[in-house]
């Protein structure tokens, strides 16, 4: 069993993944969503809250940072500064500037901090790579890394994606770039809906009018995104905020002819257009996919003057047309309630390849989704 759950990161990620090994359970952290540098950021706050206070329970094998920009990498400092009660990691990946082949003397205001953090601190840092970047190299088989009871191939970035974002490194003066920039993709499309009904119909209209642009932004295109397995066969795409293009290429290399089976994808980007393109879903044999956003930045004032949110509307149309066709249909899970993740609730999407959208339950945030073989269901492992 894997379980995913996705925890309340507002326009971020932050996925809190447990498994068994034998008697053993067994955990890893994926970003830490946004929040502020001296503080938890609620939801994670929340779920250590819930987690026994005892060493055996707060044990990570890992935890990622998947890139730079803030709505993952923030909410990560100060779990590693001041640590709750009992926290520990085996490993923490993350890819800073020494890691494509600059020093880290300047850098993007969060990514600066992570490194002092790591480097002040032993804590251990791309272990899994002896210290080097956690990447995917030009030929030959992909990395594999062996957490205990899971295995990760990785997938992004590839080394062409870490020397882009070094000659891209932000300006830390910049107090704009990342967020922006992390919400719109390269360009801020119309997508034309507000609130209008959706309809198979409409749903083509909107591919047909929308042809794929890729994303370009190199701090995306640096994230960390590796397949999960677990010996039970669950299998799981954490997709981070990577390029289409790159997981593409990386999963032609594990499996040729398309359509590799994953129970779960994370969908890269929070299901923004730029990410989610038809190679990939033809790549993938999926019918569950997880987005983690609340609609993104100014969702509200996006969505009423019909701009652009995640996720976007084009991104989940090219999912369900694709997984209509090979049935049984596509289940979305979503870890917020919002205006631009309530709109897959309209029943006539059954009829253009929604089987289900499953979203936090009433009161709450937040979603937890266990993978078992090609089983995936809502649903809580067993306390400790
Ligand atoms: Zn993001």
């Amino acid at each position: 069993v894997i379980s995913v759950e996705a925890l309340p990161a507002e326009h971020g990620d932050c996925l809190w993944v447990e498994w068994d090994d034998g008697p053993y359970r067994r955990r890893m952290l994926i970003d830490g969503g946004p929040g502020t540098r001296n503080s938890l950021p609620p939801g994670l706050k929340a779920r250590f809250d819930r987690q026994p206070a005892d060493p055996a329970a707060r044990e990570f094998e890992l935890v990622v940072c998947t890139h730079i920009d803030d709505d993952h990498i923030t909410g990560l400092l100060p779990l590693l500064s001041a640590p709750p009660e009992h926290f520990s990691t085996r490993d923490i990946w993350f890819n800073g500037h020494r890691h494509m082949g600059g020093r880290d003397t300047l850098g993007a205001r969060g990514a600066n901090l992570l490194v002092d953090r790591l480097t002040d601190s032993g804590l251990p840092w791309n272990r899994a790579a002896e210290g080097g970047p956690i990447v995917v190299p030009d030929d030959g088989p992909l990395p594999v890394f062996t957490p205990r009871g899971l295995r990760l191939t990785l997938l992004s970035p590839t080394r062409a994606r870490l020397d882009k974002l070094l000659k891209h490194w932000p300006d830390p003066r910049d107090t704009t770039a990342d967020g922006d920039q992390d919400l719109l993709g390269p360009t801020a499309d119309d997508d034309g809906t507000g609130h209008t009904g959706l309809t198979p119909e409409r749903l083509a209209e909107i591919i047909t009018d929308r042809p794929y642009r890729p994303d370009r932004n190199p701090a995306n295109g640096s994230s960390i995104a590796f397949l999960a397995e677990h010996p039970d066969g669950s299998r799981v795409l954490f997709g981070a905020d990577a390029h289409a293009e790159t997981l593409v290429e990386s999963l032609g290399r594990r499996w040729h002819g398309g359509g590799f089976p994953v129970a779960l994808c994370k969908v890269p980007h929070h299901g923004s257009a730029h990410n989610v393109s038809s190679a990939l879903l033809g790549a993938l044999d999926c019918r569950h996919w997880l987005f983690s956003t609340n609609g993104g930045r100014g969702h509200e004032t996006r969505l009423r003057s019909g701009r652009s949110t995640h996720p976007d509307l084009a991104a989940v149309a090219r999912i369900l047309l694709h997984d209509r066709q090979r049935g049984p249909g596509a289940t979305l899970w979503f870890n917020h309630r919002s205006p631009s993740t309530e709109r897959y609730r309209d029943p006539s999407l059954h009829r253009c390849g929604l089987r289900a959208a499953e979203y936090p339950q009433e009161g709450t945030e937040g979603i937890t989704v266990l993978v078992r073989g090609t089983t995936v269901v809502r649903g809580q492992l067993p306390p400790l």
